[in-house]
Protein backbone atom coordinates (compact mmCIF):
# COMPACT_ATOMS: atom_id res chain seq x y z
CA UNK A 1 0.00 0.00 0.00
CA UNK A 2 1.31 3.06 -1.04
CA UNK A 3 0.98 5.94 1.45
CA UNK A 4 0.68 9.76 0.16
CA UNK A 5 3.46 11.53 1.09
CA UNK A 6 1.40 14.09 3.16
CA UNK A 7 -1.38 14.16 5.59
CA UNK A 8 -3.21 16.55 7.50
CA UNK A 9 -5.29 16.67 10.31
CA UNK A 10 -7.39 19.86 11.03
CA UNK A 11 -8.03 20.69 14.76
CA UNK A 12 -10.00 23.63 15.42
CA UNK A 13 -8.58 26.10 18.46
CA UNK A 14 -9.60 29.04 20.64
CA UNK A 15 -13.19 30.52 20.74
CA UNK A 16 -13.07 31.57 17.29
CA UNK A 17 -12.55 28.04 16.07
CA UNK A 18 -9.31 28.44 13.95
CA UNK A 19 -8.09 25.55 11.70
CA UNK A 20 -4.96 24.52 13.15
CA UNK A 21 -3.63 22.32 11.30
CA UNK A 22 -1.35 19.04 11.73
CA UNK A 23 0.80 18.71 8.39
CA UNK A 24 3.09 15.55 8.54
CA UNK A 25 5.48 13.76 6.47
CA UNK A 26 4.75 10.03 6.05
CA UNK A 27 7.79 8.66 5.19
CA UNK A 28 10.07 10.39 8.58
CA UNK A 29 6.82 10.92 10.69
CA UNK A 30 8.00 14.08 11.36
CA UNK A 31 5.34 16.99 11.20
CA UNK A 32 4.64 20.81 11.92
CA UNK A 33 1.52 22.73 13.33
CA UNK A 34 0.60 25.05 11.11
CA UNK A 35 -1.35 28.50 13.13
CA UNK A 36 -1.58 26.76 16.33
CA UNK A 37 -3.23 29.65 18.26
CA UNK A 38 -4.66 27.91 21.30
CA UNK A 39 -5.94 25.21 23.41
CA UNK A 40 -2.38 23.17 23.58
CA UNK A 41 -3.82 20.01 25.36
CA UNK A 42 -5.98 19.12 22.33
CA UNK A 43 -2.63 19.83 19.98
CA UNK A 44 -0.40 17.47 22.57
CA UNK A 45 -3.64 14.93 22.05
CA UNK A 46 -2.86 15.35 17.90
CA UNK A 47 0.94 14.64 18.72
CA UNK A 48 -0.03 11.32 20.48
CA UNK A 49 -3.24 10.03 18.37
CA UNK A 50 -0.50 10.40 15.58
CA UNK A 51 2.66 9.55 16.90
CA UNK A 52 4.33 12.65 14.81
CA UNK A 53 7.75 14.22 16.05
CA UNK A 54 6.92 17.97 15.50
CA UNK A 55 9.40 19.82 13.87
CA UNK A 56 8.84 23.38 13.63
CA UNK A 57 5.92 25.78 14.07
CA UNK A 58 4.30 27.22 11.01
CA UNK A 59 2.57 31.05 10.92
CA UNK A 60 0.47 32.64 8.24
CA UNK A 61 -0.12 35.37 9.97
CA UNK A 62 -0.03 37.45 13.05
CA UNK A 63 -3.82 37.57 14.38
CA UNK A 64 -4.28 36.17 18.21
CA UNK A 65 -6.54 33.40 16.96
CA UNK A 66 -3.69 32.03 14.86
CA UNK A 67 -0.69 32.46 17.21
CA UNK A 68 -1.35 33.77 20.49
CA UNK A 69 -0.01 30.49 21.49
CA UNK A 70 2.77 29.71 19.42
CA UNK A 71 5.86 31.17 21.13
CA UNK A 72 4.82 29.20 24.66
CA UNK A 73 4.44 25.87 22.06
CA UNK A 74 7.40 26.45 20.53
CA UNK A 75 9.54 26.83 24.05
CA UNK A 76 7.42 23.77 25.48
CA UNK A 77 8.19 21.66 22.27
CA UNK A 78 11.87 22.59 21.50
CA UNK A 79 10.82 23.91 17.87
CA UNK A 80 11.56 26.73 15.39
CA UNK A 81 8.74 29.09 13.89
CA UNK A 82 8.92 30.06 10.54
CA UNK A 83 6.58 32.43 9.28
CA UNK A 84 4.47 35.02 8.84
CA UNK A 85 5.99 37.95 6.90
CA UNK A 86 8.30 40.62 8.66
CA UNK A 87 5.38 43.20 7.87
CA UNK A 88 2.85 41.09 10.55
CA UNK A 89 5.36 41.86 13.72
CA UNK A 90 3.42 44.82 15.01
CA UNK A 91 0.40 42.03 15.45
CA UNK A 92 2.92 39.43 17.26
CA UNK A 93 4.08 42.36 19.38
CA UNK A 94 0.34 43.21 20.28
CA UNK A 95 -0.46 39.40 20.95
CA UNK A 96 -0.66 40.09 24.95
CA UNK A 97 -3.19 42.86 24.68
CA UNK A 98 -5.55 41.02 21.80
CA UNK A 99 -5.70 37.77 24.04
CA UNK A 100 -6.80 39.73 27.03
CA UNK A 101 -9.15 41.09 24.82
CA UNK A 102 -10.71 38.09 23.34
CA UNK A 103 -10.36 35.58 26.35
CA UNK A 104 -7.34 33.55 24.39
CA UNK A 105 -3.68 33.24 26.18
CA UNK A 106 -1.41 35.66 24.23
CA UNK A 107 1.99 36.19 24.53
CA UNK A 108 4.66 37.73 21.76
CA UNK A 109 7.86 36.23 20.39
CA UNK A 110 10.28 36.98 17.47
CA UNK A 111 10.01 34.12 14.99
CA UNK A 112 13.41 32.21 14.04
CA UNK A 113 12.63 32.89 10.30
CA UNK A 114 10.72 35.51 8.92
CA UNK A 115 9.44 33.95 5.33
CA UNK A 116 9.18 36.15 1.97
CA UNK A 117 6.87 34.78 -1.82
CA UNK A 118 9.23 32.58 -3.22
CA UNK A 119 11.04 31.24 0.00
CA UNK A 120 10.14 27.00 0.71
CA UNK A 121 10.02 25.50 3.93
CA UNK A 122 10.55 22.05 4.70
CA UNK A 123 8.63 19.32 6.72
CA UNK A 124 10.27 16.01 6.87
CA UNK A 125 11.25 15.04 3.33
CA UNK A 126 8.28 17.26 1.76
CA UNK A 127 8.88 21.10 0.75
CA UNK A 128 5.91 23.79 0.70
CA UNK A 129 6.14 26.96 -1.34
CA UNK A 130 5.23 30.12 0.26
CA UNK A 131 3.64 33.03 -1.26
CA UNK A 132 2.96 36.26 0.45
CA UNK A 133 -0.43 37.36 0.38
CA UNK A 134 -1.18 41.27 2.01
CA UNK A 135 -4.90 42.73 2.86
CA UNK A 136 -5.92 40.93 5.71
CA UNK A 137 -2.77 41.52 6.92
CA UNK A 138 0.14 43.01 5.43
CA UNK A 139 2.56 40.05 6.17
CA UNK A 140 -0.02 37.49 5.21
CA UNK A 141 1.65 34.25 3.99
CA UNK A 142 0.32 31.00 2.35
CA UNK A 143 2.12 27.50 2.41
CA UNK A 144 1.83 25.51 -0.50
CA UNK A 145 2.63 21.54 -1.82
CA UNK A 146 1.67 21.21 -4.83
CA UNK A 147 2.38 17.59 -4.96
CA UNK A 148 -0.41 17.44 -2.93
CA UNK A 149 -2.62 20.31 -4.54
CA UNK A 150 -3.33 21.45 -1.35
CA UNK A 151 -2.93 25.05 -0.05
CA UNK A 152 -3.11 26.10 3.54
CA UNK A 153 -4.41 29.79 3.15
CA UNK A 154 -5.12 31.27 6.85
CA UNK A 155 -7.73 33.93 6.84
CA UNK A 156 -7.07 35.13 3.05
CA UNK A 157 -9.72 33.27 1.71
CA UNK A 158 -12.64 31.02 2.94
CA UNK A 159 -15.28 28.68 1.47
CA UNK A 160 -18.12 31.58 0.19
CA UNK A 161 -15.75 34.62 1.98
CA UNK A 162 -12.56 36.48 2.17
CA UNK A 163 -11.20 37.86 4.99
CA UNK A 164 -11.78 40.80 6.84
CA UNK A 165 -10.10 43.96 6.01
CA UNK A 166 -11.21 46.21 8.43
CA UNK A 167 -7.84 45.91 10.39
CA UNK A 168 -4.85 47.79 10.71
CA UNK A 169 -3.13 48.40 7.73
CA UNK A 170 -5.79 46.05 6.09
CA UNK A 171 -6.57 46.60 2.23
CA UNK A 172 -9.15 45.33 0.02
CA UNK A 173 -7.75 45.33 -3.16
CA UNK A 174 -4.53 44.12 -2.18
CA UNK A 175 -6.50 40.69 -0.54
CA UNK A 176 -8.47 40.85 -4.12
CA UNK A 177 -4.91 41.17 -5.78
CA UNK A 178 -3.49 38.15 -3.99
CA UNK A 179 -6.16 36.04 -4.32
CA UNK A 180 -6.44 36.04 -7.95
CA UNK A 181 -2.59 36.37 -8.71
CA UNK A 182 -1.38 34.78 -5.62
CA UNK A 183 -3.92 31.69 -5.43
CA UNK A 184 -5.30 31.42 -8.49
CA UNK A 185 -2.48 30.07 -10.57
CA UNK A 186 -2.22 27.09 -7.95
CA UNK A 187 -4.96 25.66 -9.96
CA UNK A 188 -8.40 25.15 -9.62
CA UNK A 189 -8.05 21.20 -8.46
CA UNK A 190 -6.02 22.92 -5.23
CA UNK A 191 -7.67 22.37 -2.12
CA UNK A 192 -7.24 24.45 0.66
CA UNK A 193 -7.23 24.62 4.17
CA UNK A 194 -9.24 28.32 5.43
CA UNK A 195 -8.07 30.19 8.47
CA UNK A 196 -11.78 29.15 9.57
CA UNK A 197 -14.47 26.89 8.20
CA UNK A 198 -14.88 24.21 6.14
CA UNK A 199 -12.67 23.03 2.96
CA UNK A 200 -13.01 24.17 -0.54
CA UNK A 201 -11.24 24.06 -3.97
CA UNK A 202 -10.39 27.15 -5.91
CA UNK A 203 -12.56 26.43 -8.60
CA UNK A 204 -14.80 26.14 -6.79
CA UNK A 205 -14.77 29.65 -5.01
CA UNK A 206 -13.81 30.99 -8.77
CA UNK A 207 -17.51 29.70 -9.44
CA UNK A 208 -19.31 30.41 -6.21
CA UNK A 209 -17.61 32.52 -4.28
CA UNK A 210 -19.67 36.38 -4.01
CA UNK A 211 -16.53 38.06 -2.95
CA UNK A 212 -14.03 36.87 -5.74
CA UNK A 213 -16.03 34.46 -8.47
CA UNK A 214 -14.80 34.86 -12.00
CA UNK A 215 -17.89 37.04 -12.53
CA UNK A 216 -18.04 38.92 -9.72
CA UNK A 217 -14.84 40.25 -10.45
CA UNK A 218 -15.40 40.33 -14.19
CA UNK A 219 -18.63 42.41 -13.98
CA UNK A 220 -16.80 45.08 -11.16
ZN1 LIG B 1 -6.70 36.85 10.80
ZN1 LIG C 1 -8.46 33.95 11.88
Amino acid sequence: MSQPPLKAAIIPVTPLKQNCSLLWCTETMRGAFVDPGGDLPKLRQAIAATGVTIEKILLTHGHIDHCGSAGIFATELGVTIEGPHRDDRFWIERLAEDGARYGVAGQPFEPDRWLEDGDTVTVGNLTLDVRHCPGHTPGHIVFHHPQSSLALVGDVLFQSSIGRTDFPRGNHQQLLDSITQKLWPMGGDTAFVPGHGPMSTFAHERATNPFVADHVLESA
